[in-house]
């Protein structure tokens, strides 16, 4: 009977209360269910002990809406409770919800004037920053709405503030519901933001097409406020404009004819000197796998669905990746076919990043400078004639980027300013100058040598052991939370995600917990099935039901990570298991 409106969740914020001393909740209220009766009910409650909030659990039918109280917090300082509104029909147009993509965009946009409609009051929903990113708190249904929002209930002390809680269940919600009628927004404007996203998804899509892994619109302002915030720099901003030579134009169903720097397939080179807005440009790469908002600066700033950010990350565990490619013969005499290490070093950190991007198949990887291991970066000729090949067990990265191009089909993206070793290998060269951008390939090719390649074998697939991945053991207890953008909590282990760079949003933190939690329990990490094909058939599923597969009933918030993501965290889970490799 409990469980049948909390359900499991509820709990999840009780730990500290100790198993003896919990007082039996109290029943959900019954008869009657509606908006007039939500009313008497919450000012009866006036005084009483906070504890009563537990009886609001479950549906209200206010008439257009259903309040669903999902979870009701057990005193006024523990996580806001948590109510689901669903709005059958808010008057939202076909047009706006139909396809896939303006669905999301809809979403994004109505989520967004929910924030600002709730501004002052103690309901709360989750959004986007800079990013459009499909979340739990808002969605759109065919017509209707179904958002999921946080509410402080307030108190006295530990009595209940009854009055105030009316004020905000039976006043700010329906004015909110009433606030999101799409005869009520401007739906011009909406319709635009729809536009705008629309026309981000076209110009990825693409890329592929037209030999691309990244596109940067002239015009487009890459600069942050400052390295805490992800608004658009106010003032002073160099607006980018493409060497000629690397100019296309791209037709986009809505803004028109757009023209920009294409970003080839292949290696790419970003030189330039310090502060001259080479990590701007890649970071900027890295967030183009998202949709941003209009206003940005970001907008037709687009790369790849499977760029993947690639850095050094010293202290990392590594479970059973191939790194053999990179890593040949170590002291200790470790097969590096099959590594493991609970501390891996800023080069065989950095060699597992990529031969695990690579095994989920990316095939875009981008790299800078500044977070990378020089030591798999280069090896300059007089480090090779003191330390000899048999002794360095490392194949850099510079011996490998042009096989993995050429045999994988895998490109590079690389910001290097501080060494022309690479001008051997690229394909490209772009170098950035007071942040404007030439294309110096010509030049650099003059400067470049031969270099012999190594071989880059494809990493073996990993067969993970589903059990390993496991949120509810005694000590666990189901728990899947955040703390801050740092640390991802996965039943009793603390997973470390601070450079895991492409994760833009809390949200997607949260997303990926759930993800690996709908991995095992919904059957796509069977034991049998690769890792890789495992996330394909999560993947097909989020694709087809939405982001709130992964928690219908889970009580907080969360975003939809990629695959990629949803990996990484599996990679640094300290408990994982590979059972096999293929
Ligand atoms: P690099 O990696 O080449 O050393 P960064 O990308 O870190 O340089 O940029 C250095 C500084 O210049 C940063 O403060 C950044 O915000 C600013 N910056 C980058 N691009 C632009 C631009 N297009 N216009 C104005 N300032 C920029
Ligand atoms: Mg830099």
């Amino acid at each position: 009977m409990a469980g049948r409106y909390g359900g499991g969740q509820g709990r999840r914020h009780g730990g500290g209360g100790g198993r003896g001393g919990r007082r039996p909740e109290p029943e959900p209220i019954r008869g009657v269910r509606d908006d007039a009766r939500l009313s008497s009910e919450l000012l009866a409650m006036d005084g009483g002990s906070y504890g009563r909030y537990k009886s609001l659990k479950g549906d209200w039918d206010f008439g257009d809406f259903t309040l669903t109280v999902q979870h009701a917090q057990s005193d006024p300082f523990a996580p806001p409770s948590r109510v689901r509104v669903l709005v059958r029909d808010a008057g939202i147009p076909e047009s706006a919800w139909a396809d896939p993509v303006r669905r999301r965009a809809t979403a994004d946009y109505l989520g967004r004037r929910a924030r600002r409609l709730l501004k002052g009051s103690l309901l709360k929903i989750d959004t986007g920053g800079q990013e459009v990113i499909e979340r739990s708190s808002c969605q759109v249904t065919e017509g209707g709405i179904d958002l999921r929002i946080g509410v402080d209930l307030p108190g006295r002390g530990r009595r209940i503030d009854g009055r105030a809680a009316e004020r905000e269940l039976c006043g700010t919600v329906p004015d909110l519901v009433d606030g999101l009628d799409w005869e009520e927004i401007d739906s011009a404007e909406a319709v635009a933001f729809a536009d705008s996203v629309a026309d981000t998804v076209a110009l990825r899509s693409g890329l592929e097409g037209r030999g691309l892994v990244a596109f940067v619109a002239d015009g487009a302002v890459l600069p942050r406020r400052s390295g805490v915030s992800d608004q658009p720099m106010a003032g002073g901003a160099v607006p980018f404009d493409s060497p000629a030579s690397l100019r296309v134009s791209v037709d986009l169903p809505h803004r028109g004819t757009v023209t920009g720097m294409g970003v080839p397939e292949g290696i790419t080179l970003i030189v330039g000197g310090g502060f001259h807005g080479k990590s701007t440009l890649l970071h900027a790469l890295e967030r183009g796998v998202y949709d941003h908002i209009p206003g940005d600066g970001r907008e037709l700033v687009v790369t790849r669905t499977d760029a993947v950010k690639i850095r050094a990350e010293e202290g990392r565990r590594v479970e059973r990746t191939d790194v053999s490619p990179f890593v040949r013969g170590l002291p200790t005499g470790a097969d590096t076919g099959d590594f493991r290490t609970e501390n891996a070093s800023g080069s065989t950190s950095q060699a597992a990043n990529i031969c695990e991007a690579v095994e989920i198949g990316s095939r875009t990887l981008l790299v800078d400078e500044d977070s990378t291991a020089t030591n798999l970066m280069i090896r300059d000729e007089r480090m090779q004639a003191l330390v000899h090949g048999d002794r360095e067990p490392l194949v850099p990265f510079i011996d490998l980027v042009r096989p993995l191009r050429r045999d994988h089909g895998v490109s590079t993206v690389l910001v290097m300013g501080g060494s022309g070793d690479y001008f051997d290998v690229a394909d490209h060269v772009v170098m950035l100058d007071a942040y404007h951008p030439h294309d110096v390939t010509d030049r650099a090719r003059k400067l470049a040598r031969e270099r012999s390649d190594a071989d880059f074998a494809r990493p073996r697939p990993r067969v993970v052991d589903p059990a390993s991945v496991d949120d509810t053991t005694a000590r666990g207890r189901g728990r899947i939370k955040r703390r801050d953008m740092d640390v991802l909590v996965f039943g009793e282990h603390d997973v470390d995600v601070r450079s895991v760079e492409q994760f833009v949003d809390p949200g997607q933190i949260t997303g990926a917990g759930l993800a690996l939690r709908a991995l095992v329990r919904g059957g796509h990490l069977d034991g049998t099935r690769t890792l890789s094909e495992a996330l394909d058939s999560l993947e097909r599923r989020l694709a087809e039901d939405g982001v709130t597969v992964l928690g219908t009933e889970f009580g907080g918030d969360y975003a939809l990570p990629r695959r990629y993501e949803i990996a990484a965290v599996l990679n640094r889970l300290r408990a994982l298991r590979v059972a096999e490799l293929r």
